[in-house]
């Protein structure tokens, strides 16, 4: 399943998507909410780290406590309740003030995706019972496997089978947020970006404003990449560049543009 992620994001990439993907999906002059600016920090950058609680939790929770920025864990229910070693991993997460949660549906689709968006009701039903299970603070959720954004009127499909899903969630409430910035994996779970290689995309995806709203990137990495202290340096020393670089702040997806607070 983790290649599978991998695989079909460079793809993705691979195939030049990405460079202004969303030029048909974004009219700047309609969005509700005009990105905020101050003179000092012009770009925000959102960190969300899907498919928690697993492996890497403790190494995730370790470095976001050490270097104090916020972050989103996209939390998959059926993982919390799979192992004790997991169930535990969240009450620690729950202790760590860095970190805001939001769903990531209960199941991943079993890892079925073809099954799973065939049946956008069984794609609701999932994401509410996550929600019932863990109770997420906000409406936010990313759906598994795919990049797929309807929040605040605005929207954009990632190409593949999803869409009816994601119209439903959006019109039960939920606020689907995909990625403009993949921390790739290789096959073996490993970051493929050097922490150097990947500030130098994000300040690329700031400069040429190729994000769903212009200055602000929401950066996608996951949890099973973060399992040893290779890997967890690799984190550290790209917080850090970002850390050091005044035009850029790091916030939680509650602060996004088209957030809206649940009622
Ligand atoms: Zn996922």
């Amino acid at each position: 399943m983790k290649k599978f992620y991998s695989g079909l994001l460079i793809f993705l990439i691979g195939a030049g998507n990405w460079q202004g993907k969303y030029g048909h999906a974004t009219d700047i002059q309609s969005l509700p909410v005009k990105a905020v600016r101050d003179t000092v920090h012009t770009y925000t950058l959102y960190f969300t780290i899907d498919d928690g609680p697993l492996e890497g939790t403790p190494y995730i929770d370790s470095v976001f406590r050490e270097e104090k920025v916020p972050a989103d864990l996209f939390l998959v229910g059926s993982h919390v309740y799979q192992d004790e070693l997991f169930t535990d991993y969240l009450k620690k997460l729950r202790k760590n003030k860095w970190f805001e949660f939001d769903n990531h549906s209960y199941t991943h689709a079993n890892e079925d995706y073809n099954f799973y968006y065939a049946h956008p009701k069984i794609v609701l039903h999932d994401m509410e019972r996550n929600q019932d299970s863990l109770h997420f603070n906000n409406t936010i959720c990313r759906m598994p496997a795919r990049n797929m954004w309807r929040i605040a009127g605005k929207r954009f499909d990632d190409g593949f089978s999803g869409s009816s899903s994601a119209n439903l969630l959006k019109r039960k409430g939920y606020q689907v947020i995909g990625w403009d910035l993949e921390w790739e994996a290789d096959s073996l779970n490993r970051p493929v970006q050097s922490p150097d290689s990947l500030f130098h995309q994000l300040k690329r995806a700031f400069y040429d404003e190729e994000s769903f709203v212009p200055g602000h990137v929401v950066l996608l990495c996951h949890d099973w990449m973060f399992t040893n202290a290779s890997a967890k340096k690799e984190l550290e020393n790209f917080i850090r560049l970002v850390k050091e670089d005044k035009e850029i702040r790091f916030e939680w997806l509650k602060k996004y543009p088209l957030y809206k607070k649940k009622k």
